[in-house]
């Protein structure tokens, strides 16, 4: 890219824009104390609090009702915050005792910020939501327009530190044509949204001070360069060019299969029954990775053996003939679930998570296992049952002879580097494998993938982490055993193909990337996917690996 002067971030969502820059605008701290309301004015002033906060959740459903997917889901979340009761009461209280409205609400929120500061994981990264529908609440009862994304009358490219969640679930991508924030990492709500709304996105762009608002800049989703004041014509030219690219994409249908003729099996990654009939609207055979912890999180105590059976069967009802890949419950770290976790833990990502919660409690395990196996029996496809978080051989063999007794295919995730290490030895004990490179990345790198802090060691194009990969796709095929991947690498196309270039037999991604990494896998041959796998592997850090990639596999029509 020819430019004045080029910067880099960590690339999560590939594509290129060029359009005008704009700045989020920054939110103005209300002050800590404010003078007693006198008492003829507290109940006008709780009218004024119930009317700002029924806008506010009014104002986040219905643009939740205009999204759909996690978008939507996001921004239910916010409106449920201004919506609830315990939140209400609490800044009631406090203006019925004085407090004016402003500062009822920064107190009330504080107070809810720390409860779920305390309890960690899932919990903690809401206070983001929480503080951003604080936010607006405030901005409503001073009269201010809402703070966060501009509404502009011509497209731009959002830059801002980071973005609250409700405000990327609003994005209207024939405005935002691309992203660009100076924090977040690659599994952030960011990036989750911007992959859904296919808006080209950087993260982690440290650098991104030194633009200002209202500049010219093109940016590539691909390399997470931008520039700013590069030529006009010839960044109008590769832009225009880009989206027709990202158009033709967006409208391809399969087959699934490489340039020259190679079949690939896509899979799509589902949480419940509405993501899975979402997912049976792409090109995706069947559901590579059912997250069942999902569903639980807000569930204080274990579902009965009916109930669990009920929603894993709305699942096992889609796709009929194709695979379906369930995980047991993934409880612990950054998905807390009440009846599985242990609270408090020093350090959850490396603590009782996944199949260890076994260890405290196999029932739980043996009760999903017997809900999953009645429910499979209404699915005439592939059922296919496999544990998150398994670190030893022991482990693999005891949950393959419990699912195997039971009729159905049985294998584990690959997030561990110690399972990484000894694939030989697992792959002897289970029918199958799938690689989580989300949690694979963390742990190899050592750098917790929630730190917006530790984007570029979160990079799944790390090259120690394609390493492990290859290693792993090469025990596959010696064994003859599936090994497919489930984390959010198999959903960037590129890396998709370089994947398979290593021997992956299976890719599980989020429905909104299937057509883009099918349509790119249609572009590249299999020989192309192995050359590009052979140069990452001799790349020393992300950068260079993606440029090996791109080199090897040739630019994408
Ligand atoms: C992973 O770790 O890559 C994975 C697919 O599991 P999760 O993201 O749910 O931890
Ligand atoms: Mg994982």
């Amino acid at each position: 890219m020819e430019a004045q002067l080029t910067l880099t971030g960590t690339p999560v969502v590939p594509g290129i824009a060029y359009a005008k820059t704009a700045w989020v605008q920054g939110v103005a701290e209300p002050a800590e104390e404010a003078p007693d309301l006198p008492e003829a004015e507290r109940e006008a002033a709780q009218d004024h609090f119930v009317t700002s906060a029924d806008t506010v959740s009014q104002r986040l459903l219905t643009r939740a009702a205009s999204m759909v997917g996690t978008a939507s889901d996001i921004l239910a979340v916010s409106a449920g915050f201004a919506k609830d009761k315990g939140w209400r009461k609490e800044v009631a209280k406090r203006i019925t005792a004085g407090t004016p409205p402003v500062q009822a609400v920064t107190q009330a929120t504080q107070l809810f910020a720390d409860i779920f500061k305390s309890q960690g994981g899932l919990m903690e990264e809401r206070v983001t939501d929480l503080m951003d529908m604080r936010n607006r609440v405030i901005a409503e009862l001073e009269g201010r327009p809402e703070p966060g994304i501009p509404t502009p009358d011509e497209p731009i490219i959002l830059l801002a530190d980071d973005l609250a969640p409700a405000d990327t679930a609003g994005l209207d991508p024939e405005l935002i044509l691309g992203i660009i924030t100076r924090l977040g990492g690659p599994t952030s709500h960011t990036s989750i949204i911007c992959r859904q709304l296919s808006i080209p996105c950087i993260v982690a762009a440290r650098e991104l001070d030194a633009v200002p608002d209202g500049k010219l800049l093109i940016m590539d989703g691909d390399s997470g360069e931008y520039s700013v004041d590069p030529d006009k014509e010839e960044a109008q030219a590769i832009a225009h060019e880009d989206s027709l690219r990202r158009q033709r994409a967006r409208e391809w249908r399969g087959p699934s299969q490489t340039l020259d003729g190679v079949p690939v099996e896509l899979l799509a990654n589902i949480q419940d029954r509405a993501s899975a009939l979402r997912a049976e609207e792409t090109e995706a055979v069947g559901i590579g990775l059912f997250r069942t912890e999902l569903s639980f999180l807000n569930t204080p105590v274990e579902p009965s053996l009916e109930d669990q059976t009920a929603l894993y069967s709305s699942v096992f009802s889609s796709f009929p003939g194709g695979k379906i890949v369930v995980r047991t419950l993934d409880a612990g770290s950054d998905k807390p679930v009440a009846f599985a976790s242990v609270p408090n833990e020093e350090n959850p990502a490396l603590g009782v998570r996944g199949l260890r919660t076994s260890g405290i409690d196999e029932g739980l395990l043996l009760r999903q296992i017997d809900a999953l196996v009645t429910a499979s029996a209404g699915h005439d496809g592939p059922n296919w049952i496999m544990a998150p978080m398994v670190s030893t051989v022991a482990e693999a063999r005891w949950f393959a002879s419990l699912i195997r007794e039971r009729g159905l295919k049985a294998g584990i995730m690959i997030e561990v580097p110690a399972a990484a290490l000894m694939i030989d030895q697992f792959l002897e004990e289970v029918d199958f494998v799938s690689i989580g490179t989300n949690d694979l990345t963390q742990y190899v790198m050592a750098a917790d993938r929630n730190n917006a802090n530790l984007a570029t060691y979160t990079d799944n194009w790390q090259p120690a982490v394609l390493t492990l990969i290859n290693w792993i796709a090469q025990a596959g095929i010696r064994h003859g055993k599936p090994v497919g991947v489930c984390g959010e690498a198999a959903a960037d196309p590129n890396l998709a193909a370089v994947l398979l270039g290593m021997g992956v037999t299976s890719l599980s991604m989020a429905s909104g990337a299937i057509s883009y990494v099918g349509s790119r896998l249609s572009e590249v041959t299999m020989e192309q996917c192995q050359q590009a796998a052979e140069a990452v592997l001799q790349a020393p850090d992300p950068i260079a690996a993606r440029q090996a990639a791109a080199a090897a596999l040739g630019s994408a029509h």
